[in-house]
């Protein structure tokens, strides 16, 4: 094997239920689908599955030994395109050149499988270009969008998918820390108290906390719209607000993660703070 690749096989153990419904899915595939949650390992090793499970033709498939499966593991296969977002910014240029291939039909008897793993990593204009892309029909073409977050992707582009959710690794045992900031934010919402303290002190929140703290919020707010709260944090979300509750804090975490991803001089502790006034 090249080294740093990815085997599907040994990766997924764990993951069943998401194989699951890949498998139930393939015999009339989505144009695209969102793979959230789960290590960027896994979100890769799942979309290899995938393209093997659509193009393998040995039963049951994937079988993974076969010339398909072992061209699709070593990203080789003439009908598998892999935009790694895993060593960069994924560029308009790349998704440009490919368009003309995407108008046309897979060279083999399976389906084209364009891959953008960790595709937060698009710039807005390759992102509209894929979008466009999209919106028309393209036979024998699927796409897989892989992020650790549906909320990391334009919203126009998980839209048009199917949003396959992996185990998250973490919401147990979100990080201790995020832990501890996800429970004072919903805290001061709930009594107005015990946050400024918190974000005030010079250089206490950096844009990778702040992010993190909105990610986290993003795990907990799904867990309570579900209903199928588990965690400390989650319960007391389902507790505290009702449905317009909680799809009003989805909007304020969807414009706090935009503002710090977008705006390079952002002041980190003030989007927090703005997130957490808003809901008081
Ligand atoms: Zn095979």
């Amino acid at each position: 094997m090249v080294s740093g690749q990815i085997d599907p096989f040994s990766v997924l153990a764990g993951q069943e239920h998401v194989v699951k419904r890949l498998d139930a899915m393939a015999s009339d595939p989505p144009q695209s689908i969102v793979i959230e949650g789960g290590t960027e390992k896994e979100r890769v090793a799942l979309s290899l599955y995938w393209a093997m499970r659509l193009n393998c033709k040995e039963a049951p498939a994937p079988c993974g030994t076969c010339a398909v499966c072992r061209q699709i593991r070593d990203l080789a296969f003439s009908d598998l395109l892999f935009f790694d977002g895993r060593e960069g910014q994924i560029k308009i240029a790349d998704v440009r050149d490919t368009r003309s291939v995407w108008g046309q039909p897979p060279n083999g008897d399976g389906y084209r499988v364009s891959i953008f793993a960790e595709a937060q990593a698009f710039g807005v204009e390759a992102a509209n270009a894929l979008l466009k892309s999209l919106e028309e029909p393209r036979p024998g073409n699927v796409f897989v969008l892989a992020a650790p977050q549906r909320e990391r992707l334009l919203e126009t582009l998980v839209s048009r998918s199917w949003v396959v959710t992996m185990a998250w690794p973490d919401i147990r045992q979100n990080d201790a820390e995020i832990n501890e900031w996800t429970s004072a934010l919903v805290g001061f919402w709930k009594s107005g108290r015990g946050w400024f303290e918190r974000t005030s002190p010079k250089g206490a929140v950096g844009k990778d906390l702040a992010q993190q703290v909105v990610l986290g919020m993003q795990r907990e707010l799904r867990e309570a719209l579900k209903g199928q709260a588990s965690t400390p944090v989650s319960q007391q979300l389902s507790q505290s607000f009702d449905l317009r509750g909680l799809r009003r804090i989805d909007l304020v975490l969807l414009q706090a993660q935009d503002s710090l991803n977008t705006h390079v001089a952002v002041n980190p502790s003030l989007v927090l703070d703005w997130v957490a006034t808003r809901l008081v």
